[in-house]
């Protein structure tokens, strides 16, 4: 095996990400972790416990209590809240309306911080990470040797989504991903930015097979170019 390697995979909602991520972390035998199923948890956890997920003082006070765990197997990722298995119930309408705004919450951002940063120094040890989000490589993991920013056109974001979940239309799944984009986009903390020395790539035209292809092309040669002294056995 090569070096050690983090790939922060950074971008807004539908661009591939998740997808890709997964796709050349199973390529290249490296764990995979999605951050945004962290703050769907946190976001399901609140709404669970009453919470009003846009009283930021509220939400701040218990941003502690859920324990989340993250499974990084790239073929079978697992999330859990308070050791129940809440994989679906993170996709829901409710959690997905919910997460943005819980995710603007600087202390949300500040717990999930320090899960994302434990998980990845275990995952270097492993050979490595691709870690997916919208502050990977501008805050969690800034000396990441790989920084990807994927985007495309909010249609073909939407088609995509709407495909995924089923019952909602492309209109309103737009709707819904702009929304969250101009949340996650202007927050205070952390906000959705290209990072400094990322790859932007527009996924719009390809399919996913040809962006794996890519991202893992980009990988080997950062590898090949400053070998990690991370280095594996
Ligand atoms: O990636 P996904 O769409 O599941 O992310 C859900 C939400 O979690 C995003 O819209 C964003 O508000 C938040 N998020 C974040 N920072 C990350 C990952 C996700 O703020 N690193």
């Amino acid at each position: 095996m090569g070096s050690a390697v983090v790939v922060a995979m950074d971008g807004p909602s539908g661009s591939g990400k998740s997808s890709t991520s997964r796709g050349v972390a199973d390529r290249l035998g490296l764990r995979y972790l999605d951050t945004g199923a962290q703050f769907r948890a946190m976001a399901v956890w609140m709404i669970r416990h009453g919470i009003d997920v846009h009283d930021t003082d509220a939400v701040a006070a218990r941003a502690g209590d859920p324990e989340i765990v993250s499974g990084t197997d790239p073929l079978e990722p697992t999330i859990r809240l308070d050791g129940e298995d809440v994989a679906a119930a993170i996709r829901s309408a409710e959690a997905t309306a919910a997460v943005s705004p819980v995710a603007t919450v600087p202390a949300v951002r500040q717990r999930l911080l320090e899960l994302q940063r434990a998980i990845i120094s275990t995952a270097l040890a492993e050979g490595g990470i691709v870690v997916e989000g919208r502050d990977i490589g501008s805050v969690v993991w800034p000396e990441a040797e790989v920084k990807l920013y994927l985007t495309a056109d909010p249609a073909a974001r939407a088609a995509r989504r709407a495909a995924e979940n089923g019952s909602r239309s492309v209109e309103t799944t737009e709707a819904e991903l702009l929304r969250r984009d101009a949340i996650d986009s202007g927050r205070t903390t952390a906000p959705l930015v290209v990072p400094d020395g990322a790859v932007h790539l527009d996924t719009t035209p390809w399919e996913l097979d040809e962006v794996v292809d890519r991202v893992v092309a980009i990988v080997e040669e950062a590898r090949r170019r400053a070998p990690s002294d991370r280095t594996s056995s």
